[in-house]
């Protein structure tokens, strides 16, 4: 005997913040066979409804991390974690491989963790594919292949991703450093150039991890001359792109970057986020379009841990909330080419998180081991995926054991596994 679940997802009285769809209010949220149905105040009940009071809390768009190692399947690199892995309780329903696999392994990362019921059912992967056909070994420095020109053939690299284009949204290229000396086989933009050529052939935008190499590499050349308006630099506060001059203003290549399209994305990473960077750019205005994690195995446990640890970073140097938000659904979601995602819209699919938002001291860490302090916190306490309820560690709308045992003397033999 399973204890039956039946009738709709009544998310009720919660701070809806739906930035897609200009939504900023008490609202009550109606979830019915995957979808979001209704959204609007004091919805009318209906007989079956399982039904949850959120007062006091905030309810937004399922949260999307487009940037993340998640190829547990890929044996050349010990990056990536599985997917379920401090996402579901940071309110993510969509997570990112940034490009861990290339084109040799990506079939394989799709069928065992993509396609995998287990993950699958749970939550939405999505993947870059490296232009590198052995993808992306373990450090910063990635692997040995990932400076060799016969791994990065931009025609395989393009037809894997129009072959699986229902979950890769894009071409990825990193760790060419080319360990610091380019040569005739190893030339400044061989990397970049080959991944542009992937990306145009498939027509999907390219999302890139830099280190510039001068004189030959710029990171201005590769923002003003080499990106096209919707590719994605990620890392942008990263310790090698000084992004604000001595006097705090950050450098016109930027704000003309930006104007031409270029997107700015966080990817925090182990390395990544330096607040000597972060704070007096976000100051100056340049906001990053998107925050992602770079989530891997060397800063699950600190210094990334999380999406909601990098929002709240975000946060507490003084982003307002709404625009965090933005950022971390309706944002990713452009940038990927999904739309229908990281909204609330009626008719979509309903992927929603739910926040507490704390209020006192809290301190938060960025790559260089310093600290920010600041007095707000999200902190996720219930996710919902495709209209199931996938992370609720408190019990929110759960009934009681006692009230449990009056209603059902005989105890279930097997639990329904949501909710
Ligand atoms: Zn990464």
């Amino acid at each position: 005997m399973v204890r039956p679940i039946s009738g709709d997802l009544v998310l009720r009285n919660g701070r809806v913040i739906d930035p897609a769809n200009g939504r900023d209010g008490v609202l009550d949220v109606r979830v019915s066979d995957g979808k979001i149905v209704a959204v609007d105040a004091n919805l009318p009940a209906q007989p079956g409804d399982r039904s949850i009071d959120l007062a006091g809390l905030i309810v937004t768009p399922g949260i999307i991390d487009m940037h993340a190692h998640v190829a547990v399947s890929h044996i050349r690199s010990e990056l990536s974690l599985h997917p379920l892995v401090n996402t579901l309780e940071s309110g993510v329903t969509t997570v990112v491989d940034a490009g861990t696999c290339g084109w040799i392994d990506f079939p394989h990362f799709r069928h065992e963790v993509i396609d995998n019921p287990r993950v699958a059912n749970r939550i939405r992967v999505f993947s870059y594919v490296n232009i590198v056909g052995s993808g992306m070994g373990g450090g910063g420095f990635g692997g040995e292949w990932e400076h060799e020109a016969a791994e990065m053939n931009s025609v395989l690299a393009a037809n894997t991703a129009t072959a699986h284009a229902d979950v890769v949204v894009g071409i990825k290229t990193a760790h060419y450093w080319a360990k610091r000396h380019f040569d005739d086989a190893h030339p400044a933009w061989l990397a970049v150039d080959r991944a542009l050529e992937a990306a145009n052939l498939c027509d999907m935008p390219l999302m890139i991890d830099f280190f510039p190499n001068l004189p030959t590499q710029s990171y201005p050349d590769l923002i003003l001359k080499k990106m096209r308006p919707g590719d994605i630099h990620t890392h942008v506060f990263a310790q090698q792109f000084p992004s604000v001059e001595e006097d705090g203003k950050v450098f016109p290549y930027m704000w003309e970057a930006r104007e031409r399209g270029v997107i700015f994305d966080l990817g925090h990473g182990a390395g990544s986020f330096w607040y000597r960077h972060a704070v007096p750019a976000i100051r100056d205005g340049f906001i990053p379009d998107s925050i992602s994690t770079d989530l891997h195995t060397g800063n699950v446990a600190g210094v990334v841990i999380d999406m909601q640890t990098c929002m709240n970073k975000i946060l507490n140097i003084g982003v307002p909330l709404p625009q965090v938000i933005e950022m971390s659904t309706v944002a990713p979601a452009r940038e990927l080419g999904r739309p229908d995602l990281g909204t609330l819209t009626v008719g979509g699919p309903a992927d929603i998180a739910i926040f507490a938002l704390d209020e006192g001291s809290f301190t938060f860490v960025d790559c260089e081991r310093t600290t920010l302090t600041g007095n707000q916190r999200l902190r996720c306490e219930m996710t919902v995926y495709n209209g199931n309820v996938v992370y609720n560690p408190h019990g929110n709308g759960l009934v009681t054991w006692e009230e449990d045992a009056a209603e059902y003397p005989v105890p279930f033999h097997v639990r329904a596994q949501e909710f």
